[in-house]
């Protein structure tokens, strides 16, 4: 139908970015497609060490899964976005089509190697999430072509993450926020993943804060400089959430803490994590 109706045509998940942008006038699409009478796009499954995201999943589905326990990062997320009526509505594959960039979704699950299915008439393609994500609210999706399954890797055991926001309330996007996954080897840090969200036009990955943990014990002094390679790398914009340093001193707070649950998970224990509320 996306293809038959055009350009001027938008599909429709959750409508929880969608809807608001028709009321504001911010877009103005001539037909919509709905994609929720199309029979099992909601689901998660496990793949052996992969686990497989529907398009259409909610993010309280998600939130409240067993399957996804495997991958707690991916918990801290789901169950933090916005409040309980979004979370009934708002999709995963919406979301990540949709590549705001104050959303959770695209910082959280690119620690984690992620791939996006996509589908078209012209037939299937599997892209990395870093691949698919080009810029502030675009990917690399044609106007026929829809997101038809995200798939994670679950990280292999020593490996734990951590998914930490500010938000001024719960209905609304973060202000800043962390994603970190950490594999650890007897007390040093084997590999590091940290993506800043908020602080750029797209979720911004931290390569000197991770290179600053890489294959070193995981000691204070090796944290601090981390933390501070990330501040330098955030990029944020002044808006109403507050200020470009406001927004820098709050990375550099949830980084520390993001760090430290990472790194307790790691080691196999079960930490459970909320965002941070104003
Ligand atoms: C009050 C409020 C607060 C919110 N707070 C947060 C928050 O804190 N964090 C956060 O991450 N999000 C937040 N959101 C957004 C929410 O998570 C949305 O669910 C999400 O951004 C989009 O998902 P959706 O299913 O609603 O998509 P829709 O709004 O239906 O669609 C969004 C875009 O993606 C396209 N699209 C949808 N599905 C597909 C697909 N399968 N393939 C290709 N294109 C597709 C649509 O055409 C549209 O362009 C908030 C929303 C509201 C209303």
């Amino acid at each position: 139908m996306l293809g038959q109706l055009g350009g001027e045509a938008r599909a429709l998940a959750g409508g929880q970015s969608l809807i608001p942008l028709m009321k504001l006038r911010f877009a103005n699409p001539a037909h919509l497609v709905d994609l929720n009478f199309i029979k099992d796009t909601s689901y998660i499954r496990a793949e052996g060490d992969v686990v497989c995201f529907g398009p259409m999943t909610r993010h309280a589905e998600i939130e409240n899964s067993d399957v996804v326990m495997r991958v707690p990062i991916v918990h801290d997320c789901a169950a933090g976005i916005a409040d309980v009526q979004v979370r009934n509505r708002g999709t995963i594959g919406g979301s990540v089509a949709e590549a705001d960039p104050s959303g959770d979704w695209a910082t959280t699950l690119l620690t984690l190697d992620t791939e996006v299915r996509c589908v078209s008439p012209r037939g299937e393609r599997t892209l990395p999430l870093q691949n698919f994500i080009t810029d502030a609210y675009t990917t690399v999706l044609a106007p026929d072509e829809l997101v038809s399954e995200i798939r994670v890797k679950v990280p292999s055991k020593n490996s734990g993450g951590c998914y930490l926001a500010f938000k001024r309330c719960a209905p609304v996007y973060a202000s800043a926020a962390v994603a970190v996954q950490l594999s650890m080897d007897d007390g040093h840090c084997r590999d590091a993943a940290i993506y800043l969200g908020c602080v750029g036009l797209t979720p911004v990955r931290a390569t000197a804060a991770e290179a600053e943990l890489r294959g070193q014990p995981l000691s204070p002094d090796k944290i601090a400089k981390a933390v501070d390679a990330a501040r330098a790398a955030a990029d944020p914009q002044p808006d109403m959430r507050g200020s470009a340093d406001y927004k820098r001193s709050l990375v550099v707070g949830l980084l520390k803490r993001a760090i430290d649950v990472a790194s307790r998970r790691a080691r196999g224990e079960r930490v459970e994590v909320s965002h941070i509320y104003a």
